[in-house]
């Protein structure tokens, strides 16, 4: 793989030269990507749509649209986050100036996952972009019509010493692995972060895990039920479930579990209609590894909504009664089936998510603030979204990122900036004088002083 080696040693030359620093280098980049992504959107819609069956509509809000904005956010704020920040210095070391530089890492490393596999690689490319950085792209080889719209996209819009993407599977990743990168970002599985990680300790890279789990989803007494199942059937059952951030399954308490069905019910009619199978606007399962593993779990439970099947896809089921052992509760779902399990006190619901690994996200819906309050305290989860769902990610003033088991690192806004900046101290001394306390020897007369100013 003595491509990955070239690759890799051409951006670090071209990093050397500087020419990524400027501010004016990085915005006109950032206007470059946005102007090739709206050149590209008809490729990109259509690929998405060949990759996963993703409606236009849902491709823009969740991939395109999601990009332009990240870009605009960036743009306006770059300007200030990239000013060097004077800090205060201790008068014992007068007279000195200390400010804090934040300069660019070098060439960096962007592996993608098949689920938004246009965004994924994009939204942390504009952080790459944002801080100055090389960056070489690996999207997913399950997704491969975005992966090669990806490809043609970058290569003829940027040269390959700057921003360039490697296509394949596990032998490409590796081999970019076993480069030197000044930074790792991964969005993936746990299992993969894993190696990802090992990969990386070998040469000391920081990494950025962005990865997936359980998120719980608590539906309380008081929720409004019709509003509730709606905002969870559009969180759960876009992109076919496969949401890093969907809600993985349901707590809820007894006493409105079977209207709360009933609403899920009527709100997946509403956006799909009776057959959602049969309608080209709901996405299919990415692959049919990931078909059939969704298929065994249609029968570890009771089937309430859905459980039918066509070709790849897979309509928005409901399963209730589910032993907490079953694989459905344990592996994370990743498609559209949705588990949901009671609760009568709100205290087990919170032990539930205690007992398990922490997850990305983690919703509850309640119109009563002690409840949402309580459930702030005594959970930990990367993200959190109160009385909707997903929508905590699109607010670029929100770093999104995981915590134990989903993740570590954040990104989005600033974060994507600060993720790729290394921030340098620097104090400088004046050469006008020197105050030669500190210099040996050291009697006891300097002692007593320091003794003195440092209590
Ligand atoms: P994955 O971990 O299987 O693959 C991700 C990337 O790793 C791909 O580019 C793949 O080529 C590469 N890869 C696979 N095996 C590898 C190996 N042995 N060595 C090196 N690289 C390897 O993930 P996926 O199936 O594409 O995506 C689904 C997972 O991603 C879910 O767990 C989901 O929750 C998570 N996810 C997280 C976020 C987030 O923002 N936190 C977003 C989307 C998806």
């Amino acid at each position: 793989m003595g491509e990955m080696t070239n690759l890799f040693r051409a951006q670090k030359a071209y990093f050397r030269t500087g020419q990524t620093h400027a501010l004016r280098f990085r915005i006109q980049s950032l206007c470059t990507l946005q102007k090739a992504i709206k050149q590209f959107e008809p490729q990109i819609m259509d690929a998405l749509h060949a990759d996963l069956q993703k409606s236009q509509t849902e491709s823009y809000i969740s991939e395109i649209g999601f990009s332009y904005d990240e870009i605009r956010f960036v743009k306006n704020h770059l300007h200030k986050w990239m000013k060097p920040k004077r800090v205060p210095t201790s008068w014992l070391h007068f007279w000195s100036t200390s400010k804090i530089v934040p300069e660019p890492l070098g060439s960096v490393l962007i592996i993608g996952p098949w689920n938004y596999p246009f965004q994924l690689i994009i939204s942390p490319l504009i952080g790459a972009i944002a801080a100055g950085n090389c960056a070489i792209l690996k999207p997913s080889e399950c997704a491969p019509h975005t992966s090669h719209v990806l490809k043609t996209l970058i290569t003829e819009t940027f040269d390959s010493d700057y921003i360039a993407v490697c296509e394949g599977g596990v032998e490409q990743t590796q081999a970019l692995l076993a480069q030197p990168f000044d930074h790792l970002f991964f969005t993936g599985g746990t299992t993969i972060g894993k190696i990802v990680m090992k990969a990386a300790a070998e040469h000391l890279t920081p990494v950025t895990l962005e990865l997936g789990g359980k998120s719980p989803c608590i539906v309380h007494k008081d929720a409004p039920i019709q509003l509730s199942a709606t905002r969870i059937a559009w969180g759960k059952y876009m992109n076919a479930g496969q949401t890093c951030i969907a809600p993985d399954y349901i707590l809820i308490h007894e006493s409105i579990k079977e209207p709360f069905i009933q609403a899920l019910k009527s709100a997946t009619t509403r956006f799909w209609g009776t057959d959602p199978l049969t309608n080209p606007a709901y996405g299919k399962i990415i692959n049919q590894r990931h078909f059939e593993r969704l298929k065994t779990y249609l029968d570890q439970g009771t089937l309430r909504i859905g459980g039918t099947f066509n070709g790849q896809s897979l309509a928005p089921t409901v399963i209730d009664e589910v032993p907490d052992d079953a694989p459905v509760m344990q592996d994370e779902i990743f498609g559209p089936i949705l588990p949901i399990r009671t609760y009568t006190q709100l205290d087990e619901a919170v032990q539930f998510i205690q007992n398990r690994p922490k997850p990305l996200a983690l919703y509850c819906f309640s119109k009563q603030k002690e409840v949402l309050e309580a459930i702030l305290a005594q959970t930990s989860s990367g993200g959190v979204c109160l009385n909707d769902t997903l929508v905590h990610i699109s607010n670029p003033h929100l770093p999104f990122g995981g915590v134990g088991q989903s993740g570590m690192g954040a990104y989005h806004g600033f974060k994507s900036f600060e993720i790729f900046t290394h921030y340098k101290s620097v104090l400088r001394k004046t050469l006008l004088f020197d105050l030669p306390l500190r210099y040996p020897p050291y009697t006891q007369k300097k002692l007593g002083l320091f003794k003195r100013l440092m209590p």
